[in-house]
C-alpha cells in the first residue's frame, strides 16, 4: 500500500451542543421576536427548534428583565385560546448610531424595536482630524439622547467611518482621505464616553448591510458600490452578514486599477486607481480643467471659439477648485460636460463591477453615493458594460440597481449591527440589569 500523497485534511462538521447555554437561548428567542419571525411561544418553539419548556423559561426571563413585553393577542387556528403576542420593549435599551462621511455625519438614537427616536445631520470634515470630529459626534449624540425618553440605558454604539478600519482593534488603518486618524483609538474613546460596547465599521460596509437587510433574503449575496468623493465597496454574504476578509480590507475596491484608465495619481500613491479616475473627486478635477461654469456663476458670453474664464463678475483671482457638491449640482441639472464625464466614469466602474460579478456571483449589485443620487446616468452606463461583459450565468438573475435607502443606508446598517450586538449571547446577560 503506497502512502497517500495528501496530508490529513480538515472536514467541516456543523457545531452541535447537547446542553445549550442559557445566554444563547435568550439571545435566539429575543432575536427571533426582534426580527418578527416569531411573535408567540408556539412560533418560537417552531422557529428555534427548542423544547416548549426551554422557550417558556426564556420568554419568562426576558419578560422579567424588561427585554420583551406582552403585545396583545392574536387568534390561533382552530378553537385554541388566542396566543399571547410578544414584542421588544421600548425600554429594553437604546442604540446610538453615527454614520460619518467625508463632509457630514448622520446621527441617530434608536430603540431595540428599530424605532428611530431622534436623528440629525451635522456638518463635519474628516480632514479636521479625529478629536474635533469625534467631539462633534459626541455632542450631537448627547443632544439627541436628551430628546428621547429618559431612564433607558444605552446598550451599544455603532460608528461608521469613510476609510479602512480594524474592527477588532477599533481603529482606522491608514485611511487615505482622513489625515491624523491612523490608529486613533476611536472605539476606546467612545466606549469611555458612553459606557457601552462600541462597534467601529467602514461606512460602505454599513450601507451594504443596511441595504441587504431592507431587502428580501434572496437579494444576497449583495455587492454595494459607493461612488461619491471616493469609491468603495461592501459585500454581504448569502447568509446576510458582512464579509470582512482576513484583516477587514475586503470590499476596498477604490484602488483596483482598470484597463484603459488614464495614469492619474491616486491618494494611495499608485496611478490609475478607479477612485482616482472615476470618483466625484476625479470628475471635479477634470471639470476644473475643462473650466465649466459652476452653479450660480455668471459667465460672460464670448464669441464662439473664445476661451471663457470662469468666475464671478469682478473676480480678480483664479476661481476656486470645483467641489463634489458642485459636481453633484452640475450633474443634477444636466450639464453636458459633467454628464459626459459621468458616462466615462460609468464605463470604467462598469469594468470593475463586471470583474467582481464574475468573482462573487452576487444576486444584487447596488450603486450608491452622491454621483448615483444626482442622476441615473451612472447606473445606465454601469449596467450596459456589466451585461455586455459578464457571462450569462453570472448575470442571468442579477439585479443591478440604485440604493433603495439612499443616504440612510448607513444608519440602517448601523442599527442592524447595534441591535444584533445588544441581543447577542455575549451582551444579553447585561439586559435588564443595571450597568455599574
Ligand atoms: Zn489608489
Amino acid at each position: 500500500m503506497s502512502a497517500s500523497p495528501l496530508p490529513q485534511l480538515r472536514l467541516s462538521a456543523p457545531p452541535l451542543s447537547g446542553r445549550i447555554d442559557t445566554a444563547v437561548t435568550l439571545s435566539t428567542v429575543a432575536r427571533l421576536v426582534a426580527s418578527g419571525v416569531a411573535v408567540s411561544k408556539a412560533d418560537l418553539v417552531a422557529a428555534a427548534g427548542l423544547a416548549r419548556t426551554t422557550v417558556s423559561t426564556a420568554v419568562d426571563e426576558l419578560l422579567a428583565r424588561g427585554v420583551l413585553r406582552p403585545d396583545g393577542t392574536r387568534p390561533t387556528a382552530g378553537r385554541g385560546r388566542p396566543a399571547d403576542r410578544l414584542a421588544l420593549s421600548p425600554r429594553g435599551g437604546h442604540v446610538l448610531l453615527a454614520d460619518v462621511g467625508a463632509r457630514g455625519a448622520h446621527l441617530a438614537v434608536a430603540d431595540l424595536r428599530q424605532q428611530v427616536l431622534a436623528h440629525t445631520h451635522v456638518d463635519i470634515d474628516v480632514k479636521d482630524g479625529p478629536d474635533p470630529v469625534l467631539r462633534e459626534v459626541e455632542t450631537g449624540l448627547t443632544a439627541l439622547r436628551a430628546q428621547v425618553p429618559g431612564g433607558v440605558p444605552v446598550r451599544a454604539l455603532v460608528i461608521g467611518l469613510p476609510g479602512p478600519v480594524d474592527g477588532q482593534l477599533g481603529i482606522p488603518v491608514r485611511p487615505p482621505i482622513m489625515p491624523g486618524w491612523h490608529a486613533y483609538p476611536v472605539e476606546a474613546r467612545l466606549r469611555t464616553v458612553f459606557a457601552c460596547p462600541v462597534i467601529l465599521e467602514n461606512d460602505v460596509n454599513l450601507r451594504a448591510l443596511g441595504e441587504a437587510r431592507a431587502l428580501p433574503a434572496d437579494q444576497a449575496p449583495l455587492l454595494f458600490v459607493k461612488v461619491g468623493t471616493g469609491i468603495g465597496g461592501g459585500l454581504i454574504t448569502r447568509e446576510g452578514t458582512l464579509h470582512h476578509g482576513a484583516d477587514g480590507a475586503a470590499g476596498d475596491i477604490g484602488h483596483i486599477r482598470v484597463r484603459g484608465a488614464p495614469d492619474i495619481a491616486c491618494v494611495c500613491g499608485n496611478v490609475g486607481c478607479i477612485e482616482a479616475v472615476a470618483s466625484a473627486n476625479a470628475i471635479a478635477q477634470r471639470l476644473d480643467t475643462a473650466a465649466v461654469a459652476r452653479p450660480g456663476d455668471t459667465v460672460a458670453v464670448g464669441r464662439q471659439g473664445d476661451t471663457v474664464a470662469v468666475g464671478r463678475p469682478g473676480d480678480t483671482v483664479a476661481p476656486e477648485a470645483m467641489t463634489v457638491a458642485d459636481v453633484r449640482a452640475l450633474i443634477a441639472r444636466g450639464d453636458p460636460t459633467a454628464l459626459g464625464l459621468v458616462r466615462e466614469a460609468a464605463a470604467l466602474i462598469g469594468e470593475v463591477v463586471a470583474t467582481l460579478v464574475h468573482f462573487y456571483n452576487p444576486a444584487r449589485v447596488t450603486l450608491g453615493g452622491s454621483v448615483t443620487a444626482a442622476s441615473d446616468e451612472l447606473l445606465a452606463g454601469v449596467r450596459s458594460v456589466v451585461y455586455q461583459r459578464a457571462l450569462p450565468l453570472a448575470t442571468r438573475n442579477l439585479v443591478l440597481t440604485n440604493s433603495v435607502l439612499g443616504e440612510y443606508a448607513g444608519l440602517a446598517g448601523a442599527m442592524v449591527l447595534g441591535i444584533e450586538r445588544v441581543l447577542s449571547a455575549e451582551e444579553i446577560g447585561a439586559l435588564g440589569q443595571s450597568r455599574k
